[in-house]
């Protein structure tokens, strides 16, 4: 296709890379080809697409588009169904006998996938507080074939140091799989801090609007990329062309979206950390969070995803919910319109009785784009 957008900034390479008009029609937008099949001028002659489990246009501009905001000139993207078809794709890659270390507080359909799924194949894997790179190093051992972080995490917006965990996983010659998913790569690029895989759920902050559900990987090293390939045809949970242009169209607004989710999300951490009925706020960009610098040093800006703990346990947490009005109670993240959960009770139910099992009285947000002062009003009167 026309035009290497490789070379421009963020937001022009978020609405050009890999969609160049249509060479046949002009077409702006990216057609979506709905199409299962390509003809063939003679036997094996044809236009580079075959069958569309193993390719189609759409998907390819999607593909494309994720490679130049991850990783730029000398990046591959794939695209999947989901964001778990995107991890489960990576983890074709293991053989019985490889462990992965896995951050504690990774993703909870991740956790269950590794502790429900792939223990059954002989994959088994050790949850370590990648916060505390020192721990981590002793728990590495030779069958370490992966370390697998998600940075800030999910729900208690941990940092992880992507640098320096790349490093330790290299030095015992592991991967580092990083899923981008809560920054996005305008907020963050892991591939430029040695990462080796980046995952997405496309579903959240890439897609935007909370209407698709989709998954991403994106890797530099073309011999992963092969193999990841291969197993995307092989296994097959490729996503359909319209679940790619709604990505894509999602996409092209997702510097300015950024921008509005890290404003608001900061006027909300602030705001819950100035009220009585808030134990802790778990946010980032917040001074007083943890590890603020580190945040500061691999990221551009900080998000809309802001944790805090109730006063009052369980039971004021989800009243808080309950009460919400400008907040939808909902699973999932990363939309234009603002969410509220109970990570215990939802999204995280299943590490009910894991080591890992939530906080009774934490509550997640995902502090959309709306007007600010609207979700301060409507945090205000849940609480009180
Ligand atoms: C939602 C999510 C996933 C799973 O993605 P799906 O698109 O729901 O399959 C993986 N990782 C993170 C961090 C997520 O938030």
């Amino acid at each position: 296709m026309k035009g290497d957008y490789n070379y421009a900034g963020f937001e022009t390479r978020a609405i050009h890379a890999g969609q160049a008009p249509d060479p046949t029609t002009g077409a702006v937008s990216v057609p979506i080809y709905q199409t299962s099949t390509y003809a063939q001028e003679e036997v094996g002659k044809h236009k580079g697409y075959e069958y569309s489990r193993t390719h189609n246009p759409t998907r390819t501009a999607l593909e494309e588009c994720i490679a130049s905001l991850e990783g730029g000139a000398g990046t591959y993207g794939l695209a999947f169904a989901t964001g778990m078809a995107a991890i489960t794709n990576v983890m074709y890659l293991a053989r019985p006998g490889d462990r992965v270390l896995l951050s504690d507080d990774v993703y909870g359909g991740t956790f269950r996938l590794f502790a429900r799924i792939l223990t059954n194949y002989g994959i088994d894997y050790e949850l370590v507080d990648l916060s505390d790179l020192e721990k981590a190093a002793g728990k590495l051992t030779k069958a370490t074939k992966f370390v697998w972080l998600e940075t800030p995490t999910n729900p208690w917006l941990k940092v992880i140091d992507i640098r320096q965990t790349a490093e330790l996983a290299h030095s015992i010659g592991a991967k580092l799989i990083v899923d981008n998913t809560f920054a996005s790569p305008y907020l963050q690029r892991p591939l430029e801090l040695g990462a080796d895989v980046v995952i997405h759920s496309a579903t959240k902050y890439l897609g935007g609007h909370s209407d698709v559900v989709n998954g991403l990987l994106v890797t530099k090293d073309q011999e992963l990329r092969d193999k990841l390939a291969f197993h995307q045809n092989a296994t097959g949970a490729t996503p359909g062309p319209f679940d790619c242009w709604l990505v894509l169209r999602g996409i092209k607004t997702l510097p300015i979206r950024m921008r509005a989710h890290s404003e608001n999300g900061l006027l909300v951490a602030k705001f819950l950390q100035a009220h009585p009925k808030v134990e802790r706020v778990l946010y980032p960009g917040l001074p007083e969070h943890p590890q603020h610098d580190l945040a500061r040093s691999q990221m551009s800006g900080f998000g809309g995803m802001v944790s805090f703990i109730a006063k009052g346990g369980y039971e004021a947490a989800l009243e808080i919910v309950r009460r919400t009005t400008v907040f939808t109670l909902a699973e999932s993240l990363g939309g234009v319109e603002s969410l509220i959960e109970h990570p215990g009770a939802m999204t995280h139910a299943s590490l009910a009785g894991s080591p890992i099992e939530m906080h009774p009285a934490l509550v997640r947000l995902s502090v959309g784009i709306e007007t600010t002062a609207d979700l301060l009003k409507d945090l205000e009167q849940a609480l009180g």
